[in-house]
């Protein structure tokens, strides 16, 4: 199971400071908001997205959007964030401090919902076992439309037809 889960922040900057470290990158104001944002906002971020945030919040310290890009792959390669894939679209990362949650995802505007169901995670240990098998971890991913594009979806086709 995840090993960051529920981290504190404190405790976070140690292990970001640590990589940064290990990978021969300086530890600037920078890079730490990029980590604090993630942490602050319970969002899932493509690097465009977290890059215009951190600009408009923090518009004095000229973030760059490549520091924004190596520091989000860096947490990833590291496992400190995840991210979920939108193929050529990119990707959208969250921190992994976060306890434990599966994901929905709309194809069509890239929401993401979260959710938690103690059935699913019991069912899932419960085939485990059948097999003999001992879960490390999983990822679960319902990808299709959400509500909004669902409703987008029904005008235009009846345009079509019209
Ligand atoms: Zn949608
Ligand atoms: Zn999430």
């Amino acid at each position: 199971m995840n090993t960051l889960e529920n981290l504190e922040y404190t405790v976070l900057l140690s292990h970001f400071k640590e990589l940064l470290k290990t990978n021969r990158l300086k530890y600037t104001r920078q890079r730490e908001l990029i980590l604090k944002t993630l942490f602050e906002r319970n969002e899932h971020f493509t690097p465009e997205d977290l890059y215009l945030l951190l600009q408009g919040t923090y518009p004095h310290l000229n973030i760059g959007i490549a520091t924004v890009y190596r520091t989000l792959n860096l947490l990833e390669e590291s496992s400190m964030a995840t991210s979920i894939s939108f193929g050529v679209a990119g990707k959208k990362f969250e921190l992994a401090n976060k306890p434990h949650h599966d994901h929905m995802i709309c194809t069509c505007c890239g929401r993401i919902i979260e959710f938690e169901n103690d059935e699913i995670e019991h069912l899932q240990l419960r085939i485990a076992t059948q097999h003999h098998f001992t879960i490390s971890s999983h990822l679960m991913q319902l990808r299709g439309l959400c509500e909004t594009c669902q409703q987008k979806e029904t005008p235009s086709k009846q345009e079509e037809r019209a």
